[in-house]
């Protein structure tokens, strides 16, 4: 027997209604925001990923699907949604329209990571990024559009995190500070941290090895070395999300994995997701469409992972779609107006099925009642005769005689209400 990927899940007919429920919140929220949606390629060239989430970051240093083109050309999964949008709104030339270029998207995604709850090889993203404003009230519709698409969901314990990671030159004045107090405590840090002191310092901070988060409790922090201009822009954002009643925790670790974020980073978390318990993640990242030979344009973004909104989503929040009618046709001339009868209830807007295999009235009930369907037409040959047929409500076992081609109309009044 052939399997499955490791870390690669299907999503069988019994979760879909759950994803659906997911997704169609998803694009409501975006479209409300002013966010249209954009599908870019599940591939990209390697170089794509390697310059702009950066060289020391986990993702590109041991998480990406790469493999050569048969003409040789490094190809690689897309890990995460920001790279390929912006190399689409480049390449495009979008930042020439005049109206702020405000995309959403939905997709899987691709890492190769060590596969555990809420950590798939193959998992799916919610996200937006909007193009062309520094304003931090931009940063702030990122953050609500997050928050109020998860808080509509109902998810539990919901809590935001923010931080800022200053400006590119507050970073450079802040870093020699940062990686000379962790080379001072060089000894209590794990092998991984040990190395990033050199690579990635700043990843230090948000690791969660207990050994290192005791070694860097009292480390120097970045957001007590902003300058005027980034703490402006922080203070902007968390006095407007306040306004919007939106609560906020500062967290000073928090730094994001990728290279490309600057000035504000955020994660909402849920306590109810255990060790990975981040739900959606992003901040600005103002330089990233010049890095990749676009003109300077700030951005701001977020991605969240459906796995784990999955996960938590209560189950009465979502809607049960049972299928509505069963069409019991028997006999000769009944599985011929059975026939017609499903193609005119389907035509009408109704769901209609039936099970071939069935032959006869009572294993035709049987199937009808494992379906779930509210109503079953009861269709043989006298019924076909006659012109009408039987409808059994299949929860009271009322019945009711129906002439046959106002069974459509009765069935859309009954169930649609019209
Ligand atoms: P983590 O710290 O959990 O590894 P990350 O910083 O790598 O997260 P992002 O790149 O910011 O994650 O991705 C945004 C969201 O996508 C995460 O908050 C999470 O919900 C989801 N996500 C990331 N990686 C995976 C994965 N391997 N499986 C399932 N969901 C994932
Ligand atoms: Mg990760």
């Amino acid at each position: 027997m052939i399997k499955g990927i490791k870390g690669v899940k299907d999503i069988l007919p019994e979760d879909t209604p759950r994803w659906r429920f997911i997704e169609e919140a998803a694009r409501r929220w975006a479209d409300r925001y002013g966010f249209v949606e954009i599908r870019i390629p599940i591939f990209e060239v390697t170089t794509l990923f390697a310059r702009s989430i950066g060289a020391a970051t986990d993702i590109v240093e041991k998480e990406m699907y790469t493999f050569p083109d048969r003409d040789g050309t490094s190809l690689t999964l897309r890990p995460e949604g920001t790279a390929g949008t912006v190399r689409s709104f480049i390449e495009h030339n979008r930042g020439a329209d005049p109206v702020p270029q405000k995309y959403f998207y939905i997709g899987p995604m691709f890492r190769h990571e060590r596969p555990q709850a809420g950590r798939l090889r193959q998992f799916h993203q919610f996200g937006v990024e909007y193009f062309g404003t520094p304003d931090p009230k931009a940063d702030v519709d990122v953050i609500s559009l997050l928050w109020r698409f998860l808080s509509e969901l109902a998810l539990p314990d919901l809590t935001l995190e923010i931080n800022s990671l200053g400006t590119t030159a507050d970073r450079a004045a802040y870093l020699p500070i940062l990686i000379s107090f962790l080379r001072s405590r060089i000894g209590e840090f794990c092998d991984n941290c040990r190395r990033r002191i050199e690579t990635n310092p700043l990843r230090v901070l948000d690791c969660k090895v207990p050994g290192c988060r005791a070694a860097t409790e009292d480390a120097p922090q970045l957001v007590s070395h902003l300058s005027p201009e980034a703490k402006s822009h922080f203070d902007d954002v968390l006095s407007t999300l306040a306004v919007l009643g939106i609560p906020s925790r500062l967290n000073p670790r928090l730094v994001r994995g990728l290279d490309y974020y600057c000035l504000t980073a955020f994660e909402i978390t849920s306590s109810h997701l255990g060790a990975q318990n981040a739900v959606g993640a992003g901040g600005r990242y103002d330089g990233l469409v010049e890095l990749l030979g676009g003109p300077p344009t700030p951005a701001v973004g977020f991605a969240a992972g459906l796995e784990r909104i999955a996960m938590m989503l209560p189950e009465k929040s979502v809607p049960q779609s049972l299928p509505s009618v069963y069409v019991a046709a028997f006999g000769s001339e009944g599985t011929q107006a059975g026939a017609r009868l499903l193609d005119a209830l389907r035509q009408a807007g109704l769901s209609a099925q039936t099970d071939y295999r069935a032959t006869t009235l009572k294993g035709h009930l049987r199937q009808a009642d494992r379906s779930g369907s509210r109503f079953a037409v009861l269709l043989g040959d006298d019924e076909a005769k006659s012109g009408s047929a039987v409808v059994r409500n299949m929860d009271s076992k009322a019945q009711d005689t129906v002439a046959l081609p106002d069974l459509p109309r009765y069935f859309l009044s009954l169930i649609k209400g019209f």
